[in-house]
This record gives C-alpha cells, sequence and structure tokens, in this order.
C-alpha cells in the first residue's frame, strides 16, 4: 500500500526549539525517507520511525534535497548502520553530500564569520564548527528536474534552487502532494522562503516557490512548519 509519512522531530539549539519534518514514502518495494535531521540524530530518526510503525531496517533510499547540516547531518550514521541505504539526491547537490566539493553553507558561513560584530563572533564560530561536524557520504544515485521516479506511485523531482543551487522538492502524483525541502518554510501557517538571509540565490528561491505554487498540489510538507492545505 502506498503512504506518506511526515516525522515530527524536535531538537533544541542553544536554548532554540527546532522542529523538523522528514518524510517518508512507502510502497511496496521502496521505503524511502526524505532528509534525515542533524548530526548526531540517528537514533531520533529510529524513534520517529518506530513510533510510525516503520523501520530503518526497511529503509532502501535516503533521498536528500540539499546538502545543509539539517538535512544531510544524521546520513553518514545511517549508511553506516544500514549499507543496503542507497543515497538519492540531484547531481547539483552530490559534489557537496559527497564530499567532491566543500560545502557552499560552510564557504558562506565563513564569509560571514570576517563580517560579524565582536558580541556575534562566538555564535559565528559555533555555527561553522556545526557545519565542520557533518560527515559526507557517497551518492548512489544522481537525479535530474522533472525525472519520474517509480515510487509511492510516482514521484516527481522539481529543481527548486536558490537555498542551494541543486535543491530539489518532491512531487507524489497519487496524492498530490508536495514535499518541499527548503525551498519553502511553512511559518505561522503562511508559506515562505526558508531564511531568506542564507539563500545562496534569493531570486532564484522566489521563482522556486512560484514554481511550486502553480504545481496546485492540495498538500504540502514542509520541513520547516509542517502540513499545509492551500
Ligand atoms: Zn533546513
Amino acid at each position: 500500500m502506498n503512504q506518506i509519512t511526515m516525522l515530527t522531530i524536535h531538537a533544541q539549539f542553544g536554548g532554540v526549539q527546532e522542529t523538523i519534518h522528514p518524510v517518508v514514502l512507502q510502497d511496496e518495494l521502496h521505503l524511502v525517507l526524505i532528509d534525515c535531521g542533524y548530526v548526531g540524530f540517528l537514533s531520533q530518526i529510529e524513534q520517529a520511525l518506530i513510533e510510525n510503525g516503520l523501520s530503518a531496517a526497511n529503509l532502501t533510499h535516503v533521498y536528500i534535497t540539499h546538502q545543509d547540516h539539517d538535512h544531510m547531518g544524521a546520513l553518514a550514521d545511517l549508511k553506516r548502520k544500514y549499507p543496503k541505504i542507497q543515497i538519492v539526491t540531484s547531481g547539483g547537490e552530490a559534489p557537496y553530500i559527497s564530499g567532491a566539493e566543500k560545502s557552499l553553507r560552510l564557504i558562506q558561513a565563513e564569509a560571514m564569520q570576517k563580517k560579524l560584530p565582536p558580541e556575534q563572533q562566538e555564535f559565528g564560530r559555533a555555527f561553522c564548527a556545526l557545519l565542520e561536524r557533518v560527515q559526507t557520504v557517497p551518492v548512489d544515485v544522481e537525479v535530474s528536474d522533472y525525472e519520474e521516479l517509480d515510487w509511492c506511485g510516482g514521484c516527481t523531482v522539481i529543481a527548486t534552487p536558490g537555498h542551494t543551487p541543486g535543491h530539489t522538492s518532491l512531487y507524489l502524483k497519487q496524492f498530490e502532494t508536495m514535499i518541499t525541502g527548503d525551498a519553502v518554510a511553512l511559518e505561522n501557517g503562511v508559506p515562505v522562503i526558508a531564511n531568506p538571509q542564507f539563500a545562496l540565490d534569493l531570486a532564484q528561491a522566489e521563482k522556486s516557490m512560484q514554481k511550486l505554487l502553480r504545481y496546485g498540489a492540495k498538500e504540502w510538507i514542509c520541513y520547516h512548519g509542517g502540513r499545509w492545505i492551500p
């Protein structure tokens, strides 16, 4: 039976409560986790799967929407513990996830660090250190814009660059559901550009959000913010 499950995982960073929503696609042949949380979050992911009647041991694929630490942080631990998992991402993000290229977010954070006022230097250093802890993982499958995956009744890859250059979202045809990654976040029930101050190309990010809106999905699942019914 085809099924989409939204996970809810809470995290604390410097006293700030964060909630993330990885998604699981299930059909007779595949169990796909879309994004996998922060560094050190393997057990939270495993626990969230168990709470939904699922098991990490049965995962066939992990799809990574983009290279950020809150999306791929637990990937290396997942792959080490469950080596059969196939890692899937866009051709544009693959070099950063596999470590062939340096994380664009780390490059951005290091550049910002030099301009931070003294009172924010410590926070900036801690953020860089956090990004440096992300372990890279070889990518098994690279996908491209409008590629069709045979997951969960049909799944279309949608290139949504801006937040990062190779960012992708996924559209589940049977469910008319959009899984946005960080192309769109939900704030107080309103879809917005996720962290616009960190978008590597804000104009592109705005275009990508419009691209997703044009799809007319019945339901969206935002990694930051959760479910949205337009
Ligand atoms: Zn994120």
